[in-house]
């Protein structure tokens, strides 16, 4: 199998430009998502690769094979759709075996990959049913099995989970994880949940207004985003900004007015090379910071900020505190419903220690 490859794609509809300039290269085999808000153009990248859209610029290759003027059902490349789209008058059985019905394949082929496709899928059982009389996650499976079947070298899945409740979605994530493992082909998969992107693929693009922002594995972008936007669009964050005043290796220090006078210093690794004097943000995930009442002991006087407690939230899983350094506000997620070091909650308007070990930007 080949490596996909898109080279300077642009899309235009009558002067809006709804992707624009997207270079970039996915792995055979790899689950690659592209993640980004509603209208940033994932459809439209998604519909130049299957071939229903016309790139304004550029060209899609598959291996050394440029497919960017081939009809849709030459580029085996097949798409799943948010609403499913079977064939409402058709059984489970039929609406999978379509695709091998119109090549005209022998009659005990279309039965026995049937069969294997509704088994990869878990719809053995349910192969006489029609549409109307299976679940919305039964729907989505079919779909899968029926895209599946013609052995395409690419899948392609537009939001294929909005449609389902959050533990059908949990769930089908994880199938979806399954099934690209035991076909072993490449799946693209575009949404605009951060959560469903982070947990399914090897590597995601994040996209704003048509372009490319960053692209890499989820850990890394989580850890290491190189925009602003990315932050945000990436889970919680806390921006801080400041002036750089040394560099030791890889670690740049920064000192971060608090908006009152006062200052405090932070370290941080970062994709580039900054310079003494730059001014740069650095993006404090809430769940990297730990709260306590007490001075910790063992750190210097870096990424240790002092701060009072202006809320407190208790969500289950973890509490969210903000906490007032200055004139800032850190949100800070913290696994215990009592606090570090301590076992009586902390209060509002309690003064707290807020630190870290290195944080990434
Ligand atoms: P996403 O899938 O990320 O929500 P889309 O690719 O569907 O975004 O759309 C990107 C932008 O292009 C949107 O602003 C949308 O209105 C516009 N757009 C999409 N298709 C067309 C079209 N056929 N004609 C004109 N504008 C379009
Ligand atoms: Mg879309």
């Amino acid at each position: 199998m080949e490596e996909i490859r898109l080279e300077n794609l642009s899309k235009d509809f009558d002067g809006f430009v709804a992707v624009e300039n997207v270079s970039l290269a996915i792995q055979s085999g790899e689950l690659f998502s592209f993640l980004g808000p509603s209208g940033c153009g994932k459809t439209t990248l998604l519909r130049m690769i299957a071939g229903f859209e016309i790139p304004s610029t550029g060209r899609i290759l598959i291996g050394n094979t440029d497919i960017t003027d081939l009809p849709p059902y030459k580029r085996q490349v097949n798409t799943i759709f948010q609403n499913y789209s079977l064939f409402p008058h058709m059984t489970v059985f039929d609406n999978v075996a379509f695709g091998l019905r119109i090549r005209k394949s022998p009659k005990n082929e279309i039965k026995n990959r049937v069969r294997e496709m509704l088994s990869l899928v878990k719809m053995e059982d349910q192969a006489n049913k029609f549409p109307e009389q299976i679940s919305g996650g039964q729907k989505q499976r079919v779909a899968i099995a029926r895209a599946l079947i013609n052995q395409p070298k690419v899948l392609l899945l537009d939001e294929p989970l909005a449609a389902l409740d959050l533990k059908l979605r949990q769930h089908m994530l994880i199938e979806l994880m399954n099934i690209h493992d035991a076909v072993g082909i490449t799946f693209i998969y575009v949404t605009h949940d951060q959560g469903e992107a982070m947990s399914i693929s090897d590597r995601v693009a994040v996209m704003n207004y048509g372009n490319i922002i960053q692209e890499g594995p989820p850990d890394d972008i989580y850890e290491r985003p190189n925009s602003v936007f990315s932050a945000y669009f990436i889970g919680e964050t806390n921006l801080i900004s400041g002036e750089v005043i040394s560099i030791e290796d890889d670690y740049v220090q920064i000192r971060c007015p608090d908006g009152t006078g006062n200052s405090f210093e932070i370290d941080s690794t970062f994709h580039f090379q900054p310079n003494i004097g730059q001014e740069l943000t650095v993006s404090l995930r809430p769940e990297k910071i730990a709260i306590s009442r007490n001075k910790p002991r063992y750190q210097d006087d870096i990424n240790i900020l002092r701060g009072v407690i202006e809320d407190i939230l208790y969500l289950g899983s973890h509490t969210q505190y903000i906490v007032r350094v200055g004139a800032l506000k850190i949100r800070v997620f913290s696994q215990h419903k009592r606090v570090y070091f301590d076992d009586t909650a902390l209060d509002w308007e309690e003064p707290v220690w807020l630190f870290w070990h290195d944080t990434d930007s």
